[in-house]
């Protein structure tokens, strides 16, 4: 079998989205399955529209999501994957536009911008979809020969032939096919300002790095018949199509970049301190699946079971429950350093003076078992040292079942023992309760609320153990005039 090569060919007109994360990470694992070549290539020839760090997010966050791609050219600085604007001054592209220049399959368009925007108005005021109408396609030799001497400029556009089927068998799709006087007029393949164009370059460049399959998003379908015609006119051998199903929000409704329903950039969830293994783990089931019904794979066990077979003809619902619980399960099953190492960046902020190293891990250790991803841990352990006031909730709940006496009594129980552990805390909850004659929550929420003025929080003993019983008896005399 032929050695796959695939590639992931961002252009760097905005920051690493999630959609653009699936396709590398599919080509990513498609490659490594089959021990193949898996390269990306910048396609940053649409210069207007390239952002600032661009490149760098997109290679920064696949990086991080643990996608690293095979080759590189040394271009002077670091190891840069390909890039097409550098690709076309080392005039790569040149002999091909030749060819079709010479075989009179495309030709050199001298119409100004305004006079296109005048045709595409009349034909939009005819009720007819604007397209290009093939006129520079009739100028004579001589014709161009004189505007090219008075420096008239020129895009170049490629003859689309007349009444042609298109059609390819996708990967993902099935059989598409496409009639071409359905699919555009004579379009550019270089702009004036002599830089290839995406559906021409991406071609040549897919040719020329010999690649096998070309897998991306569903929204390129409509750009294919117009490379399949370039392939087909420069007479290349065609590589393998597959476009997959869209990711779409929890209303059904395709992702779009102003959606704030869902967080989108990969950068993101990195900021908030979600987890790259659990991130790509989420990601490889947008829009794939593997047989069984497990869900957490690692990175090496998807390699092993990636079969393009399996990718979805359906919309892929981002479900963002899913992604908090895959990244739950990953923080969970952390060694206790390396949890406390990716919380730490959210906690900085919160005034914790009053504890030592060992009480401030302790404080965060009680959460690693539900939190959903790092920045989470900022409200929690807010929370949890903030005992010195008693929610209005709580108080309320105090004062209709008449509980005051049993935070009192509680508190004469931790005066006179001093529990150094779980137990001790129990067994002193335990006395409250022979007392009292309160059990269940009639036992539980007063003390609760007694000590750290909240409904709900974490275990009473670990309250206990980590403020200290001396914090704690201080707490509860001070809660106790709130009331
Ligand atoms: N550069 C194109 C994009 O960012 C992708 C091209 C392709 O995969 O063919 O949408």
């Amino acid at each position: 079998m032929k050695k796959i090569r695939v590639r992931y060919a961002p252009s760097p007109t905005g920051y690493l989205h999630i959609g653009n994360a699936r396709t590398a990470l599919f080509n990513y694992l498609y490659a490594k399955h089959y021990d193949g070549d898996f390269v990306i290539r910048i396609e940053d020839t649409d210069i207007k529209r390239n952002i600032i760090g661009g490149v760098e997010s997109q290679l920064e966050n696949l990086k991080w999501l643990g996608i690293e791609w095979d080759e590189s050219v040394d271009i002077g600085g670091p190891f840069e994957p390909y890039n097409q604007l550098a690709r076309n001054e080392e005039r790569k592209y040149d002999k091909f536009i030749y060819q079709l220049l010479e075989e009179k399959k495309a030709y050199r368009c001298f119409c100004t911008s305004e006079e296109l925007e005048i045709e595409s108005e009349k034909q939009k005021h005819l009720g007819i979809i604007p397209r290009y109408s093939g006129k520079c396609g009739m100028l004579s030799e001589k014709e161009i020969s004189i505007k090219i001497e008075n420096n008239e400029e020129y895009s170049i556009r490629f003859k689309v032939p007349e009444n042609k089927e298109i059609k390819w068998i996708d990967m993902v799709k099935g059989k598409i096919a496409f009639n071409t006087k359905d699919v555009s007029g004579d379009f550019n393949i270089v702009k004036r300002d002599g830089i290839p164009t995406y559906n021409f370059v991406v071609v040549l460049d897919d040719y020329l790095m010999q690649m096998t399959h070309i897998l991306r998003g569903e929204d390129h379908i409509s750009n294919t018949p117009k490379q399949i015609m370039i392939y087909e006119a420069l007479n290349l051998s065609l590589p393998k199509f597959g476009h997959m199903s869209l990711i779409v929000n929890e209303d059904g409704k395709k992702l779009s970049k102003r959606d704030t329903s869902i967080i989108q950039f990969i950068e993101e969830y990195r900021k908030l301190g979600y987890i790259p293994e659990a991130m790509f783990n989420f990601i490889s089931l947008l829009g794939w699946s593997p047989i069984g019904e497990e869900e957490l794979f690692t990175h090496e066990k998807l390699i092993e079971i990636f079969d393009e077979n399996r990718l979805s003809t359906s919309s892929a619902k981002f479900d963002i429950n899913k992604l908090t619980w895959i990244n739950n399960q990953y923080m969970k099953k952390m060694k206790d350093s390396d949890y406390l190492q990716l919380i730490k960046p959210f906690i900085k902020d919160i005034d914790l003076t009053e504890f030592n190293q060992h009480q401030i891990n302790k404080i965060c250790l009680i959460f690693k078992e539900q939190i959903s991803y790092g920045a989470e841990i900022t409200k929690l352990v807010k929370e949890f040292v903030n005992i010195s006031t008693v929610q209005e909730d709580a108080k309320e709940f105090i004062k209709e079942n008449n509980l005051l006496h049993i935070i009192k009594q509680f508190e004469e129980l931790l005066t006179e023992e001093n529990p150094e552990n779980m137990e001790d805390v129990k067994k002193i909850i335990k006395q409250t309760q022979e007392i009292t004659g309160n059990k269940g929550k009639m036992l539980f929420m007063p003390i609760r609320i007694g000590i750290s003025g909240k409904m709900h929080g974490p275990e009473i003993p670990q309250i206990i153990l980590i403020f200290g019983r001396e914090k704690i008896i201080e707490n509860i005399r001070l809660l106790y005039k709130q009331y």
